[in-house]
């Protein structure tokens, strides 16, 4: 039964001079199937059907992964080092931002939300990333010249062959295994700068279960958003 659904179901299709079918998932959950020129629509549809489980479980991954804009409303959850703190406006609070069971932003700020909360994760981001920095610094013998935090949202780290890294101020909001794994990674990269067997070899030397990590990065990383 389920199977005729998705062969009922609508995909773009790309014909060209090859010899074999693809299907690909775009980024906005539509499908796109590439064939040859002359192979008949039903062995597509029947080939498209017959990748009904892989789709179902790309589509179901690609939602649950999907940023959700911020609004920053009241009870808005919120990431910081990996946990989830609703949003919460406080009266009679001095400081902007307090975080303790709820991330508390000063009432009379709430106009400014995006801006404060902006300015208290890179604060906390460069707090947080020149500790690590200086951590694996001596475990590594690699030392930065300087830290610099970006505006990214994909790229989490990034250095210059001057010996500057860079990180995306929004990896503060993963866990702390996982902004340890990008520490690492940037640090390695002053000593190698590629990603060879052998810079892979640094990692692994520093963070046996980097791949652990660095798939946590890729499939969670979007989720760290605002
Ligand atoms: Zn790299």
């Amino acid at each position: 039964m389920q199977t005729w659904i998705v062969a009922q179901a609508t995909y773009t299709l790309i014909r060209s001079r090859r010899r074999t079918m693809a299907l690909h998932i775009r980024g906005d959950g539509t499908l796109e199937v590439r064939a040859p020129l002359k192979l008949s629509t039903d062995v597509i549809d029947a080939f498209v059907a017959s990748k009904q489980s892989w789709v179902a479980k790309h589509l179901a991954r690609m939602q649950k992964n999907k940023p959700v804009p911020t609004s920053y409303t009241e009870g808005e959850q919120f990431l910081f080092l990996g946990k989830s703190y609703p949003l919460q406006f406080c009266d009679e609070q001095k400081a902007p931002v307090v975080l303790g069971e709820t991330l508390c932003l000063a009432s009379r700020l709430q106009g400014r939300a995006e801006k404060v909360l902006t300015g208290w994760y890179r604060q906390q981001a460069m707090q947080t990333l020149s500790e690590r920095v200086a951590f694996y610094s001596e475990v590594m013998k690699s030392r930065p010249k300087q830290i610099k935090l970006s505006n990214a949202r994909q790229r989490w780290g990034s250095c210059s062959v001057r010996g500057r890294v860079n990180f995306a101020w929004r990896l503060v909001m993963a866990p702390p295994e996982i902004i340890d794994y990008v520490v690492v990674h940037e640090l390695a990269h002053l000593l190698r700068h590629d990603h060879s067997s052998a810079f892979w070899q640094i990692v692994q030397t520093v963070l046996p279960d980097y791949k652990t990590r660095r798939n946590w990065l890729k499939e969670k990383g979007r989720l760290l958003t605002m």
